[in-house]
């Protein structure tokens, strides 16, 4: 098998490599000194589309409509501009073995690939029910969402069990968005997990309160405390019910699973130092093996702003740390170094007609501020959290752009705070002001 090289190689192709890619750009890499190698059949592309509008039954993103660097407003890398910039883009190919002692990676297919330098940015793989060895979890219409093949299957299911009932097992943001797109698809939706309220990672009961309100209002089921025990299946080997550890028993055409992730360091496992189980970083996003980098959700790197040490599955935080990790690696060529990474975490998500944004650290004390009735025609509310007196963490549900801009800058300035009842009553004047 022939082997390639290369000056610098990004082992995964989703949203951190996009964002890579383009900054690879911006510092004048030469054509043919980059590649992206992928397990995907596409060119990176903004991941969370695929549980929003990749579902819609009508006018549904489609590529080449959503590959990066749209999500963020920037220009849309098409397959062509990586041609373009000389940047060999090798699709299809999943990379089983790394040796960042000799700098090589092998592919499934037997090729190998050498580097210079070496940016990890392989993202999650979903936890799966099999893992668990839960009863009958492989049948059929079991699905998961990770990548555009597993949205595929979804769109196929849905499209084959039209006006069905579907299953949605976990009470996260892919749960959330899922059973909201499954309503929109006209199935008759119930959710079910284990917590007392929904995003519980995130989420106060307050919080909570309002989206499961509104969820059950759209006519979405939850069934909380709670798990999928087991699987009966029918004469095809499709799904057919979805039995409780509670001892209820649920009828499914389709089941939606998404109890959460785990990132894929394991190539490199026992190679790098790893903490907080990713692939330990610097500011910089340098691991502990000289020219291998890592980004996205694999890195568990310094957190500026609170002086500690993190890993962050976000969107935003996999396009930053891809940007970073370029910027100091063409300025340590240089040997230059560039400033710190210095990341406010973002989070948002968006399901119905609703949209929220979180920003900081949700730690402490919290107050929820504004109209959070679930019957309201417009609401909007908010929620901040509270640090030894300083505001640390505010969370938004149907800002404007310049409200969720102030609340983002409440999270950086951590302002002081007089008391939880003023901060309630003020609400989002508090972060106008600042
Ligand atoms: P990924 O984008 O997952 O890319 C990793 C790539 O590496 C993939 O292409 C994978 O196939 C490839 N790969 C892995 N192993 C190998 C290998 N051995 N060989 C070759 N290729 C390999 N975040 C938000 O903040 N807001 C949201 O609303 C939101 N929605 C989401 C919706 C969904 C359905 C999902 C799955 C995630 C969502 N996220 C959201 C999270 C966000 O998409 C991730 O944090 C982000 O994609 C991480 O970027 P990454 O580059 O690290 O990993």
């Amino acid at each position: 098998m022939a082997n390639k090289s290369f000056k610098y190689v990004i082992v995964g192709g989703g949203v951190s490599a996009g964002y890579a890619a383009r900054e690879f750009a911006k510092q004048g890499v030469q054509p043919g000194e980059l590649a992206i190698i992928s397990k995907e059949g596409v060119a990176p592309y903004e991941r969370p589309a695929l549980s929003k509008a990749y579902l819609f039954p009508e006018g549904a993103a489609r590529l080449p409509g959503f590959h990066t660097c749209v999500g963020s407003g920037g220009e849309r890398l098409l397959p062509e501009w990586y041609t373009e910039k000389g940047i060999n883009l090798i699709l299809n190919t999943e990379i089983v073995k790394a040796d960042l002692a000799s700098k090589t990676l092998t592919s499934a297919a037997g090729e190998t690939f050498t580097y210079k330098f070496l940016i990890i940015a392989t993202g999650s793989t979903t936890l799966k029910l099999t893992d668990f060895g839960v009863e009958g979890a492989s049948a059929k219409n079991i699905l998961y969402l990770r990548d555009i093949d597993d949205a595929d299957k979804l769109v196929e299911a849905i499209k084959a069990k039209k006006n069905g009932t579907a299953v949605v097992v976990g009470g996260g943001y892919i749960g959330l968005e899922l059973s909201a797109v499954l309503k929109i698809n006209n199935f008759d939706v119930k959710m079910v997990y284990p917590e007392p309220w929904c995003m519980p990672r995130l989420f106060t009961a307050g919080i909570a309160a309002f989206y499961e309100g509104y969820y059950e209002k759209k006519g979405v089921s939850i069934i909380k405390g709670t798990v999928a025990s087991g699987f009966t299946s029918n004469d095809n080997g499709e799904v057919k019910e979805v039995k409780l550890k509670d001892g209820r028993v649920l009828e499914a055409d389709i089941v939606v699973v998404g109890v959460g992730g785990r990132p894929l360091i394991n190539l490199f496992k026992g190679q790098v130092e790893e903490e907080k189980g990713g692939i330990k970083t610097d500011a910089s996003f340098k691991t502990s093996v000289p020219d291998v980098y890592a980004v996205g959700d694999v890195a568990t790197f310094p957190m500026k702003l609170y002086g500690d040490i993190r890993r962050v599955e976000h969107v935003d935080h996999s396009r930053k740390s891809a940007e970073q990790a370029v910027k100091a690696l063409f300025a340590s060529q240089q040997g230059k170094e560039i400033e710190a990474y210095d990341y406010l975490p973002y989070f948002y998500s968006r399901s119905f007609d609703l949209s929220w944004q979180f920003y900081g650290d949700n730690v402490g004390e919290t107050v929820i501020f504004g109209d959070h009735d679930p019957s309201s025609a417009k609401p909007k509310f908010g929620s901040y959290w509270i640090k030894e007196g300083k505001v640390v963490g505010a969370f938004l549900e149907g800002g404007a752009p310049e409200e969720n801009q102030a609340i983002a800058k409440v999270a950086k300035l951590q302002p002081l705070a007089s008391s939880l009842d003023a901060l309630a009553k003020e609400g989002l004047e508090f972060a106008s002001k600042i």
